[in-house]
Parts: structure tokens; C-alpha cells; sequence
């Protein structure tokens, strides 16, 4: 049993559209924009990322806007929902604010007892849900038009399709220091001290078609540790179980290494301790475009094929 991974640190999907994406999560959901850098593996498509106002593990959601990316499918091998945290209080505020904006939205409905869930739908089709609960002690993101009651607090959990469980629960349990917390309806919870921002939530569906990638899919989750010694722990305790794991690699705000799980789900491990104040003071994060130091010579070339970034929070307000 490892007890390095504390919970999620980010999760990255695929979209279509930075503009879109960006009126989505900084204007509907008034997530705080904490970082605008490009994909470090294709270096002409953006990386945004939001949070709270630090950006801290646990809040982050992040994007890879390919232009005109044809939407992918959601099914087995996938994460396939992202669960965001609010007050028990929030969900009448979200509701209205849906409505308003004409987000997709189901009913909230009651789960695991405690939680309330409203299940909505970004521009893209990527399936988010809202998770009302009263345990969540973070605060949100107090952009000045979200008031501070109703402020997503950060992630809350994530949905895993699979073709079976076993195997997933067992790395989960041995080895990432999760537990299994609850069961209810074929959702079997697993969690880190059974806090809002570790859950991981495995859902069998064998008869599901497998997901394809495209936008509005998820890309990978990480989970969260807490420094170089600790990611060098969990890789070591990974490769005696017989995965592929990737290099540590320079993320510029994170350490990571990557691997697949036993459905195929691509998992990734980041260090907590360097953030997104590296690069820029905390009162100017997400403002300008930030370029790791081996991109740095390429600066003008990339800005010419990046669209700049537009966002005018006043179409926003409730
Ligand atoms: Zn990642």
C-alpha cells in the first residue's frame, strides 16, 4: 500500500474551439483562467488551463482546443464524466444560471445518499455534473460575478466507463493509496479519506461501444502527489506491478509520469509542490500566453498560428 497519491490533481480533455471553451469555463462557469500555455507535445495547438484563484490540484480542468476536432464518442476505456463541487446551497443558483445561458441540463437527482447531482453539458458534449454536497470545506474561485456561496469549489470526481472492474479496483486499492468507500446502482466509489476532489468512480458497462477520442472527450486524469521523492515511489511501485510507465516528464507546472490502466484508461501521476505561479505572479495568471523555455525561440511563429484569446467577462454576468 502506497500512501503518496492524495487525491486528483487535473483532468484534460479535447475540445474544438479555444474561443468556445473559454466563454464555457471562464464565462458560464466562472472558473478562473490559470494558465494559457501550448500543448508541449504539438506546440501549435493551446493548453488552457482553469482552476481556482491559485490553481491548486485538485481544481484544475484542462484543454487541448484543436480547431474544428471532430466530436468522439463516449464508452468503455474512457473517463467519461467530470463531477465539479458545490454548496449544498448552490444548485437553484445553477439551475437559473443554465437556464439563462441554455447550457443542457437534466433534473438534479439524489446519489450516494448525501449528494445532489445536476448534470449539464459543455459546448463540446463533454458530459460535466455538479455535484451539490455539504462536505466540500475549499472555497471557489471568487471571480466577482459567481457569488462566493455558489463558486465551484474545484473537482469533486471523476466517472470511469470500463468493461470490467477488478483489475482497476485493485491498482486503485494496492497501490494509489484509494479506498472503496461506497457502492450504489453499478457505480462503485473509490476515494482518498472519502474527500470531494479524490473520487474516482468506476461504472462497468461491458455492452457499451469502447469510446473514441475526439472533442469533448476526456484525454487522461492525474492524481495527485506531492513531490519528486513521492512520483519516484509510485513509478517504482508501478513498473513491480508489471505497467508501462512512462519517463518522469517536465510539464513546467508538474512532474509527471503516465500509464495505462488495466481498461485502458490513460492515468497520470503529478507532483503538487511547483504550481502555475512559476511563470507569472498570482494576479496575472491565465493573462498572457506562457511558453515553456525550450519553446521560447519559437514565440513569434506560435503566436501567428494561435488565435488570440478574447474574453469579456460582462457577457457573463448573472
Ligand atoms: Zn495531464
Amino acid at each position: 500500500m502506497s500512501a503518496h497519491i492524495t487525491g486528483l490533481h487535473h483532468v484534460t480533455v479535447l475540445a474544438s474551439d479555444a474561443a468556445h471553451n473559454l466563454a464555457f469555463y471562464a464565462g458560464i462557469l466562472g472558473l478562473r483562467l490559470v494558465k494559457q500555455t501550448v500543448n508541449f507535445d504539438a506546440p501549435d495547438v493551446y493548453h488552457l488551463y482553469y482552476g481556482n484563484e491559485h490553481g491548486v490540484p485538485g481544481t484544475i480542468l484542462t484543454f487541448f482546443p484543436y480547431k474544428g476536432l471532430a466530436r468522439g464518442r463516449r464508452g468503455k476505456g474512457q473517463a467519461t464524466v467530470i463531477a465539479l463541487s458545490i454548496s449544498i446551497h448552490a444548485i437553484e443558483y445553477w439551475l437559473q444560471r443554465f437556464q439563462k445561458f441554455h447550457v443542457r441540463h437534466h433534473a438534479p437527482y439524489q446519489r450516494f445518499g448525501g449528494e445532489l447531482v445536476l448534470a449539464c453539458e459543455d459546448s463540446d458534449g463533454l458530459a460535466l455534473e455538479l455535484v451539490a454536497n455539504t462536505q466540500d470545506t475549499r472555497s471557489g474561485y471568487a471571480s466577482g460575478y459567481i457569488p462566493a456561496d455558489y463558486a465551484i469549489k474545484g473537482l469533486y470526481g471523476v466517472t470511469l466507463c470500463e468493461e470490467a472492474y477488478e483489475h482497476t479496483a485493485r491498482l486503485l486499492v494496492d497501490t494509489m493509496n484509494y479506498q472503496h468507500t461506497a457502492e450504489q446502482d453499478h457505480r462503485m466509489r473509490f476515494s482518498v479519506s472519502g474527500t470531494p476532489g479524490t473520487f474516482v468512480d468506476i461504472v462497468c458497462s461491458p455492452d457499451s461501444l469502447r469510446g473514441l477520442n475526439g472533442s469533448g472527450t476526456i484525454h487522461h486524469l492525474a492524481f495527485a502527489t506531492a513531490n519528486d521523492h513521492s512520483q519516484h515511489q509510485i513509478r517504482e511501485a508501478l513498473l513491480q506491478r508489471g505497467f508501462n510507465v512512462t519517463p518522469i516528464l517536465d510539464r513546467q507546472y508538474f512532474h509527471s509520469i503516465y500509464f495505462r490502466e488495466p481498461g485502458s484508461i490513460l492515468f497520470e501521476v503529478a507532483t503538487s509542490d511547483i504550481g502555475f505561479t512559476v511563470d507569472e505572479p498570482v494576479e496575472q495568471l491565465g493573462t498572457a500566453l506562457k511558453l515553456p523555455p525550450w519553446y521560447e525561440s519559437k514565440r513569434s511563429a506560435l503566436e501567428q498560428v494561435l488565435e488570440p484569446l478574447e474574453f469579456r467577462s460582462e457577457q457573463f454576468r448573472d
